[in-house]
């Protein structure tokens, strides 16, 4: 089992040790809910200043113009492309990552108007359960749940579309988007992934896999800010027969027009329903900056690598205090490990007092994220001994650690 200073040493050869640098983290905290909200990167404060004096301050409405707003929803999906595999002109960013799933489940059963099912992971995150439930009212579709690890051909061929996470939010559990895809059009469906635990934590390669739809978070591991819009991607393939079920004016061919009916923008511009947020956007564009020149493949061998040693850490150093939830072999897993453990949310509090962020997803599970820009292997060992220090000291016990807060 490696020690302290074996941690040490792999932080000094980590060829992406230097891109810890490009965050401003608190001091004294190991932030291992990185997958729920990440940090900000070190020039934010500076870029989001900068863009109240010198381009709203300045410009005033002239900034949708001068400073290339109106731009941004495309040119931020241009800019995240390179991230999921896809070309610059598959993916825009706008919305929630439930408005967009909302608008490409509609755009699914338009695609595929004479199939009477929706096909989904079963045990999805709620805001996906909920809205292919919804959607499927909407459109007299049935919704079919399916066990992503067991699903075939077969159970698709009367399905618009099968929906599924690429890693799963309580589990990590990383499902096989290219096998999945396939067998959604061997049955004749469409595939609609949400990468939101995935995106800007491993390559993806949603042209490869020849993904038709995907939705996805910013505001995970790739740090855009709290509320910060979503990604909506369409393969080209899907684009034209594709109808935005809010027919919003920014969607519109020739929004300037203010023509009396509406006519749909070329390819994925439709999506667009209303004004964008553009504070949130340039906070975006700033998170992105991290990226540039990103091996992904690289972060995502980094993310292996301290999970491994949590997993190992954890055994080897707790024994058997907690149920290991995500899958042993790292290959199965997201950058993430989940935690079982009857107490769980009181442990995750008195873990946070001691500075170690995590989180807790009802109903017994504790929940760590590890972003592999900005954690060292170092982290993980201390946030271990932090965990063992509250389990021996039995912290958890306090009160004060057992009062639900709304956010957990
Ligand atoms: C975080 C997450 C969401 C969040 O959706 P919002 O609309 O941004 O609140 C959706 N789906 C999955 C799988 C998530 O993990």
């Amino acid at each position: 089992m490696p020690d302290r200073d074996r941690c040490v040493a792999l932080d000094r050869d980590d060829p992406l040790a230097g891109r810890r640098d490009r965050f401003d983290l608190p001091a004294g905290v190991i932030y291992l809910a990185g997958n729920s909200l990440g940090p900000p990167s070190a020039d934010a404060p500076e870029r989001l200043a900068r863009f109240a004096r010198e381009q709203w301050g300045a410009h005033l409405v002239g900034g949708w113009t001068a400073d290339g707003w109106i731009e941004l929803p495309r040119r931020l999906g241009a800019r995240i492309a390179p991230l999921v595999g896809a070309d610059a002109d598959e993916v825009v960013v706008c919305d929630s990552t439930s408005v967009n799933l909302f608008k490409l489940l509609h755009a699914a059963c338009d695609l595929r108007p004479d199939r009477p099912v929706i096909a989904a992971a079963a045990d999805d995150f709620p805001t996906d359960r909920y809205l292919v439930d919804a959607v499927a009212a909407q459109r007299g579709r049935t919704v079919r749940r399916l066990d992503p690890l067991r699903v075939t051909a077969a159970e698709l061929a009367d399905s618009a579309v099968l929906v599924c996470s690429h890693v799963h939010y309580r589990t990590g559990r990383l499902y096989d988007m290219r096998s999945l895809t396939a067998a959604a059009h061997a049955g004749g469906a469409l595939a609609l992934w949400d990468v939101s635990h995935s995106v800007g934590a491993l390559p993806l390669q949603l042209d490869v896999c020849a993904v038709d739809l995907a939705v996805g978070c910013t505001y995970k591991f790739l740090n855009g800010g709290p509320g910060a819009p979503a990604l909506a991607f369409v393969a080209r393939h899907a684009q034209e027969a594709m109808a935005n079920p809010i027919a919003g004016w920014l969607g519109h061919a020739e929004p300037f027009a203010f023509a009396p009916a509406y006519r749909p923008a070329a390819g994925v511009g439709r999506l667009v329903a209303g004004t964008p947020d553009v504070a949130a956007m340039v906070c975006l564009d700033t998170a992105l900056d991290v990226f540039d020149e990103l091996d992904l493949a690289a972060a995502r061998a980094k993310a292996t690598a301290l999970t491994d040693l949590f997993v190992q850490l954890i055994r080897g150093r707790l024994g058997d205090a907690f149920a290991v939830v995500s899958p042993r072999e790292a290959q199965m897993r997201g950058s993430q490990v989940s935690l079982a453990h009857r107490d769980a949310y009181p442990i995750v509090q008195a873990l946070i007092a001691r500075g170690v962020v995590g989180d807790f997803r009802a109903p017994d599970v504790l929940r760590f994220g590890f972003a592999p820009l900005y954690l060292r292997h170092v982290d993980v060992f201390d946030a271990v001994s932090a965990l063992a220090d509250v389990m021996r000291a039995e912290d958890w016990r306090n009160p004060r650690y057992t009062r639900r807060a709304a956010v957990t």
